[in-house]
């Protein structure tokens, strides 16, 4: 129900803005809006775009990026104050919560070539002349997180993208990995898992290089006259390998002041010592390896031919780290909500970065903070949200998922009972010439197009949803760090934008521990200067987005989202959408596979699901075309659906994970894991236990249409 403030509001704004409504918004009904309201909505949503300014995301960004703000720094305690002061200063509440996480932190690292020539590798990236921020290159050297202290030599085998197959090649070539430094690059395997795998095979030392393969000079020109990665960066990443995301001494449970914590000790933390290097230096080191020439699938993109090794190359690499408790600071700002203060929308990015992170999260961060400005100047004009928007300013994101992770343990019960989606947004823009990407439970993609259809390119004047899909269509066939074009048939042409499944980074674990709908995003998911020193606000303001406009188009893609969550008469989670994914997953299961037990029984259910799911979506749409209101309670018994797929004792050999739709197996963790470990009984017991639950969806969206 809609209050009379907000419609003398909408009134108010109506005459005193006066903008013409496009021909199309006009008559433009957003799902689960009744026409008036989404003429409100749309209304606001045009008031809310006048009010952002790209000024503002760039002031933003030049002071959030303006110094280093590493989780567990003093850097990132400023950085946590002052959005808490900026929040207060837009007259909405903050506050800063703070948890206790096993964060790493380097206190020296080297490495060198100590055969067959003896030469120092370098540790820091190169000094550029016109960007400032390379000026402190010697304070910033590249590290890994949770490298341990350690000192390693031996001679150099190369284990391409480490994963299982390329260790078994290298044994096949009968080469010893016992004692190795193993040189891999990131990307393709899991960090944790080859870090893992070098272990296994016996090696003492591991370095790490991107690949121009991966996000070099392959695509385009370098930085810093363009956006792929230069031959001196370095990325630096968290090396974890844990099963489990957030402190790794506090698993599946808050790491408050007084949580009884494992001692690090009970932690299997990776054991030999990491470092990443450059791939210039990594040039260096593969022209002095001899043995056998590596397979094509491990050559890289470096000009000359990748050998295994062992040696002649042989290096000594050495760790001192500062491994230990810091405490973690989440800024959250709760603007309750008018009629459904028990209803909640997370708003989520995160403030830590590896260095400046002008990218990789301050941009996600300005964006959000003008969005939290906009809202704040609206609501002085008397608008409040019906549904509770938490905006959530994570910490230690880097390193582990630390804050998002750790609020979620923490509010468990609370989550399951009043969550209705989680919208993050890690960072706003990276990449202007990629396309954007969205990383988002299913029942949320509909809402995603339908919403990019209402926020306006910066470049063309196109809706962001005709760029977003015909970018897609371009880029489609180009190998790309994110491997989204593997997804889709490259034959197709897409009628409309590509959503992943599964959503990434804080809104991982609302997704996989509560099985919550969660979203993230960011506007062009390849480019080069991924946790390197180069992230910074130079690049951002020469490079990537000069003008601020896509802050403030992707501001606008999560402050809409979340808004339209909030504010609709019927949630618009689109159960029927999801249906789809799903029997689209059984089927290359069983495709894959040929062994489901149930598999005709589970496709029958699903078809059965997204019949009831649509009859629902029918009668709630006939009931807001008549202007009714729906019934108050309604709305709850929506997003509670979702809970269908959550399972309370979590996934086999996977505890701590709870969603049925998604998980470290891949989708349908459950029946996948299943099928990988080939076990007959297990899968019996899966299938079953699958179709149980969509039993269960089937009742619970009968139950929901009884109630219109
Ligand atoms: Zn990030």
């Amino acid at each position: 129900m809609k209050s009379p403030t907000r419609n003398l509001f909408a009134f108010l704004i109506l005459l005193i803005i006066n903008i013409p409504l496009a021909g199309n918004e006009e008559t433009q009904s957003l799902s689960g809006f009744s026409p008036k309201s989404s003429a409100w909505e749309l209304s606001f949503e045009r008031q809310l775009t006048a009010t952002l300014k790209p000024e503002n995301a760039e002031i933003q960004l030049r002071r959030l990026s303006g110094r280093p703000h590493r989780t567990g720094t003093e850097g990132a305690r400023i950085t946590a104050e002052y959005i808490k002061d900026q929040l207060i200063s837009f007259g909405l509440p903050a506050e800063i919560q703070t948890y206790i996480a096993y964060l790493p932190a380097p206190l020296t690292v080297s490495i060198e070539l100590v055969a067959p020539v003896s030469e120092v590798i370098p540790t820091t990236e190169d000094r550029l002349d016109g960007d400032e921020f390379t000026d402190a290159v010697a304070d910033h050297p590249g590290w890994d997180g949770y490298s341990p202290s350690g000192e390693a030599t031996g001679e150099v085998v190369y284990a391409g993208h480490g994963s299982e197959s390329e260790f078994k090649q290298i044994q096949l070539e009968g080469i010893d990995l016992k004692g190795k430094i193993v040189l891999m690059r990131y990307f393709g395997t899991g960090e944790g898992t080859k870090v893992r795998n070098a272990e296994r095979y016996g090696a003492a030392g591991v370095v790490l290089y991107s690949d121009p393969q991966e996000d070099g000079y392959r695509y385009g020109d370098v930085y810093p006259k363009g956006d792929w990665r230069p031959a001196g960066a370095i990325m630096r990443r968290s090396i974890l390998g844990l099963p489990y995301d957030g402190d790794p001494l506090s698993p599946g449970f808050a790491s408050t002041e007084n949580a009884k914590r494992l001692r690090p000790e009970d932690v299997s933390f990776p054991k030999i010592p990491i470092l990443p290097i450059s791939y210039r230096s990594a040039e260096r080191i593969l022209n002095l390896l001899d043995g056998p020439v590596a397979p094509h699938f491990m050559q890289g993109d470096l000009p000359l031919p990748y050998k295994l090794g062992s040696g002649p190359a042989k290096l000594h690499i050495k760790t001192v780290m500062d491994n230990r408790d810091r405490p973690i600071l989440n800024v959250m700002s709760r603007i309750e909500g008018e009629t459904e203060p028990d209803q909640w929308i997370i708003v989520g990015n995160h403030h830590d970065a590896w260095i400046y992170g002008a990218g990789d999260p301050s941009s996600g961060t300005a964006s959000l903070l003008e969005f939290a400005r906009g809202l704040g100047e609206l609501m002085k004009q008397g608008f409040r949200p019906k549904r509770t928007l938490i905006l959530a300013f994570w910490d230690a994101e880097e390193m582990l998922l630390g804050g998002s992770t750790e609020w979620v343990e923490h509010h468990k019960e609370e989550l399951l009972e009043k969550a209705v989606a989680c919208i993050n947004m890690d960072s706003s823009v990276f990449n202007t010439e990629r396309p954007l990407s969205v990383n988002a439970s299913p029942v949320l993609h509909k809402l995603f197009r339908e919403t990019s259809r209402n926020i306006k390119d910066p470049k063309t004047g196109k809706t962001i949803f005709e760029v977003w899909r015909d970018m897609q269509n371009q880029y489609k066939n180009t190998p790309s760090v994110d491997g989204w074009g593997d997804f889709f048939d490259p034959n197709q042409e897409l009628k409309e934008p590509w959503i992943f499944e599964s959503p990434s980074d804080d809104a991982a674990p609302f997704f996989n521990i509560l099985a919550l709908p969660a979203s993230d995003m960011y506007y062009g998911a390849d480019y080069g200067m991924y946790h390197s020193i180069y992230e910074n606000f130079h690049w951002m303001k020469t490079v990537v987005d000069p003008t601020f406009k896509y802050h403030i188009a992707m501001a606008l893609m999560q402050g809409f989202v979340s808004l339209r969550l909030a504010n609709a008469d019927v949630i618009p989670l689109d159960y029927a959408g999801e249906a789809s994914y799903w029997r689209k997953a059984f089927n290359k299961l069983q495709a894959q596979s040929k062994t489901i037990p149930q598999y005709q029984k589970a496709i029958q259910l699903i078809d059965l699901w997204e019949k009831e799911a649509k009859a629902f979506e029918y009668e709630s749409n006939r009931m807001l075309l008549k202007q009714k209101a729906p019934d108050r309670d309604l709305s709850k018994k929506v997003y509670m659906v979702a809970r269908d797929f959550y399972r309370p004792g979590g996934l086999p050999g996977a505890q701590l994970e709870h969603n049925l739709w998604s998980g470290s197996d891949g989708i349908l963790p459950g029946i996948a894991g299943a099928l990988e470990k080939k076990d007959a009984k297990l899968l019996q017991s899966e299938s079953n236990f699958y179709v149980q639950a969509l039993r269960k969806r089937i009742r619970s969206l009968r139950t929901l249409r009884s109630r219109l």
